[in-house]
């Protein structure tokens, strides 16, 4: 740290992505992409035409890609935001609707970004533990009279709550905004989006990241009541008014117009987890209930750290948190039925002739 770091962040502890590395080719099931890749006429948009045009700013409205988001989800475009990534549009609510009035409250085992954000913004926060089956029980988030985000699915257990229950959290915190990051919606959960049309304050997020295989584009968005928006964009212009660059602009017009192809990736990836899934706990292993395109597992006799390890050894990278009610488990984004073979296979070798 320099001696000219302002004493605000001297103590953060800063987002750890997964591991992105460089040295060999690995089977990398560690954070969440797609293994398909974008449709084809958004790889064909890549071309010298659009790169000519780099010269000149992006469309700060974003009016062609918030046309066409809104249009999909049958709502006006003044309804949705759109971000630099998702991770970019959580950033928003967390600075612009949290304080110490509206403390936030999220799960104790979640997306490990909101406790980034509370502590970026030094806010007030209620971290809720999860139930002893790992699941976001809704109760506790009943009447809190505090902002709340939840994704869900969930992150990193892929379990999901119901519409019911997130409509009974949004009516019973009316003077504070709801949040429901959908990053995994797609693989099998309901979204809420319809709600915010009932619920001034439900925001809904999702991303282009994991079901919409453009994890490198950079794009999220977030859908919910036009007042909402409009203060997000107060923020968006106070920062970085051209946060969405023309590439990623023209890429997420154009895959907006490929739904058949997304729902049919992910209509593969959640076959494709089920089967592995069943694999695994013939294995022995214990399984959560997985909705999203990833699973999330441990086995009573083989530590998460070593399993961890030993996948990294033979090629194949997955996440593993050493959070203590989670030290045991992995989180395995769902690759192609290939891929989820390798990973099998490895898993065998390594009970055959792994350390315990
Ligand atoms: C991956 C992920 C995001 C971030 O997505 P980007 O759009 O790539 O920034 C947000 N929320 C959750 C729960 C995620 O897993």
């Amino acid at each position: 740290m320099s001696r000219f770091f302002s004493k605000r962040f001297s103590s953060l502890e800063a987002y750890v992505p997964g591991e992105q590395p460089q040295d060999m080719q690995y089977i990398k099931l560690n954070t969440n992409e797609s293994p398909y890749p974008p449709p084809q006429a958004v790889i064909d948009c890549l071309n010298a035409d659009e790169g000519e045009k780099l010269r000149l700013y992006s469309d700060p409205e974003c009016s062609r890609l918030r046309k066409k988001i809104a249009k999909h989800f049958g709502t006006d475009s003044r309804r949705v935001f759109v971000g630099n990534g998702s991770d970019e549009v959580l950033g928003f609510f967390f600075m612009g609707f949290c304080d110490s009035t509206h403390p936030v409250a999220f799960p104790d085992i979640t997306y490990g970004f909101y406790k980034v954000f509370a502590d970026l913004y030094a806010l007030e926060r209620k971290i809720i533990p999860l139930d002893d089956n790992l699941s976001v029980n809704p109760d506790d988030y009943i009447g809190l009279g505090m902002n709340v985000v939840i994704a869900n699915p969930n992150a990193p257990t892929g379990m999901c709550i119901s519409l019911t229950d997130i409509e009974r959290i949004a009516e019973s915190n009316p003077g504070n905004v709801v949040l429901i990051d959908e990053a995994y919606v797609d693989f099998g959960g309901e979204s809420a989006v319809a709600l915010t049309e009932r619920y001034d304050n439900l925001l809904v997020v999702q991303t282009f990241s994991k079901s919409r295989s453009m994890a490198g584009s950079r794009l999220g968005f977030a859908i919910g009541n036009e007042a909402l928006i409009a203060d997000m964009e107060t923020l968006r212009y106070s920062t970085n008014p051209y946060n969405v660059n023309r590439i990623t602009l023209k890429c997420g017009e154009i895959a907006m117009e490929s739904g058949d192809y997304f729902a049919e990736n992910c209509r593969l990836i959640a076959e494709t987890r089920d089967n592995t899934a069943k694999r695994l706990a013939e294995m022995g292993f214990t399984l959560t209930d997985s909705k999203a395109n990833f699973l999330f597992t441990a086995h009573p006799d083989y530590s998460g750290e070593m399993l961890y390890l030993e996948l990294k050894r033979r090629g194949i990278l997955v996440r593993h948190f050493s959070a203590p009610r989670i030290s045991e488990y992995l989180r395995i984004t769902v690759g192609t039925p290939a891929d989820m073979d390798s990973l099998c296979e490895a898993l065998e070798d390594i009970m055959k002739n792994g350390i315990k």
